[in-house]
């Protein structure tokens, strides 16, 4: 039962402003941990129509450790791929996607509702006994005080505020939180205009097939996605000429739709001019300030990674923050927030313009081939990186490593398995050997008793590692003795700022 927002106290471990996609997953996992989190939303209700279509295996990786994924999955369908063609709607290049479960556990991309996914993280709000939600809540403020931090908000016509040890601006584009703060935006200098339509079909097209068509003609380059159930998007390339006003008239849009539809056959539920650009926040952390989601990065969606990387980031300072507040790590861990974020999503934003400039572009299947696979592979791969800087031993490569999700011997994924903590991964002797952190913050898992989590030792070619609660590599030994896992652990310990 989720508890009553302002019940018992206002004074919180942790308050979010924002209830979008990032700041739902922030707060289930918060609460996951049992944290006392409160969150600020300035709506009334859920935001009724998509603006996300697509999210990854990373994405559901995380809803998995919020309990989530199932429910999401059953609403979301596996993305078979995209089909590149040219202005005359001839086929120039064909992506499928593969269709099995990939190395994290999970198929490498879906296709989604946005109202349902939000839908299922309100759901999970809901059982939880320490998150409070209060909508129709306006944050005009934040302070910060050295040891807390105030946040004042406009509720029901009147000034409120609360306080707590840290808050966290998931307020989008326009962030109050960011605003508050020594930040501003590095411009990465992508800006265009796309008009996007949403369409439920009134009659079944099954001829518009499954796969997203990218239509690559440089006079109008249009992107059509199959989304689920009778949900059709199109999201069109605007002039600097055209007007909202004029693109978002029914004699403008239909006949741009490629493949094309008709007003019998589909009703037009939304339509709206965005300006997609690509930028990133400058700091994301200020003292007990700290931001993430589209108050941190903004991205063209060409890649369908904007909300992905919001909800990369929830998953990294979740673990940190809870670290501090509740296993006495030092505060200077979230100083690696923003290292290990910022880059990353730095790599993501740069990737998805030149997708963007790829598609407007590209007019011959050699270009586009040449494009998409320079380095001349067999398939299009979806883009999958790990940290480019990251905490963990000095020179140690698989330090921020994504790392794939094995399954146990009696079936459980280790990340359920996990639940939230680190894993301290080797052979049983050297598990034995080492000293191990506390059994609330870490799971010791024996690679003799499970042959996935030995495969992944020899498939890395390391005798023991040590994952992160978001699922990265935070380092690894060649060495399988316990000796060697204690210096690992070590490091670990130092990095956190804990007593051995
Ligand atoms: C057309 C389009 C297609 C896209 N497709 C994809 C895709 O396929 N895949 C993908 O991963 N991403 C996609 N994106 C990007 C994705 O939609 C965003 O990255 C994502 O919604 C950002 O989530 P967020 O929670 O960080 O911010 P938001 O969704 O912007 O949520 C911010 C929340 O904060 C609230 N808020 C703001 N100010 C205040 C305040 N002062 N007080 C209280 N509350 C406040 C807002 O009401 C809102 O609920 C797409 C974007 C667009 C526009």
């Amino acid at each position: 039962m989720m508890k009553e927002p302002l019940s018992a106290t206002a004074d919180h471990d942790v308050v979010i402003v924002g209830l979008g996609p990032t700041g739902a997953t922030l707060a289930n996992i918060l609460g996951e941990y049992g944290l006392d989190v409160l969150v600020l939303e300035r709506e009334e209700s859920v935001y009724p129509l998509p603006r996300a279509v697509h999210f990854d295996d990373e994405a559901m990786r995380v809803f998995q450790s919020i309990g989530l994924a199932e429910s999401i999955g059953r609403d979301a369908r596996v993305n078979v791929g995209t089909k590149f063609v040219d202005a005359n709607m001839e086929l120039m290049l064909d992506w499928s996607r593969p269709q099995e479960v990939g190395p994290l556990g999970w198929h490498p991309s879906y296709r989604f509702h946005q109202p349902d996914l939000e839908a299922e993280l309100n759901r999970g709000l809901a059982d939880r006994a320490t998150v409070a939600v209060l909508r129709s809540a306006n944050v005009t403020a934040v302070t910060d005080h050295a040891d807390h931090v105030t946040v004042s908000f406009a509720h029901e016509g009147a000034a409120k505020s609360v306080s707590a040890r840290y808050v966290v601006g998931t307020d989008g584009a326009r962030s109050v939180v960011r605003s508050s703060m020594d930040s501003g935006w590095e411009d990465l200098g992508f800006k265009e205009r796309w008009l996007v339509i949403d369409v439920q079909l009134l009659k079944p097209r099954p001829d518009l097939g499954d796969f997203t068509i990218q239509t690559c003609d440089r006079a109008r380059p249009t992107t059509y996605v199959r989304c689920p159930r009778d949900w059709r998007r199109w999201e069109i390339s605007l002039k600097p000429e055209e007007t909202a006003e004029m693109v978002t008239e029914d004699s403008f849009i239909w006949p741009k739709l490629r493949p094309p539809i008709t007003p019998e056959e589909g009703a037009i539920r939304r339509k709206a001019v965005y300006s997609f650009e690509s930028k990133l926040a400058t700091r994301w952390r200020e003292g007990r300030r700290l931001i993430a989601g589209d108050a941190a990065h903004l991205m063209p969606p060409f890649l369908g990674q904007g909300m992905c990387t919001g909800i990369r980031d929830a998953a990294n300072l979740a673990w940190k923050l809870v670290a501090i507040l509740k296993w006495g790590a030092a505060e200077a861990i979230l100083d690696s927030y923003e290292m290990e974020r910022r880059d990353h999503a730095r790599i993501y934003i740069e990737t998805a313009v030149s997708v963007g400039e790829m598609m407007n572009s590209a007019e011959t299947a050699e270009a586009l081939t040449h494009a998409v696979r320079p380095d001349g592979s067999a398939q299009m791969q979806s883009i999958n990186r790990g940290l480019e800087r990251a905490i963990g031993p000095a020179d140690d490569s698989f330090a921020g490593m994504r790392m794939p999700q094995p399954q146990l011997a009696n079936g459980q994924w280790l990340g359920d398995a996990m639940q939230g903590r680190f894993a301290i991964i080797g052979h049983g002797a050297a598990l034995q050997a080492a000293s191990l952190p506390p059994s609330h913050m870490a799971l010791a898992v024996s690679a003799d008793d499970h042959d996935e989590v030995a495969g992944m030792l020899e498939r890395l070619g390391v005798g023991s590692l040590v994952l992160r609660p978001d699922f990265y590599c935070f380092g690894a030994r060649e060495q399988a003795d316990g000796g060697s896992l204690d210096t690992l652990v070590g490091v670990l310990r130092d990095q956190l700022g804990l007593a051995a």
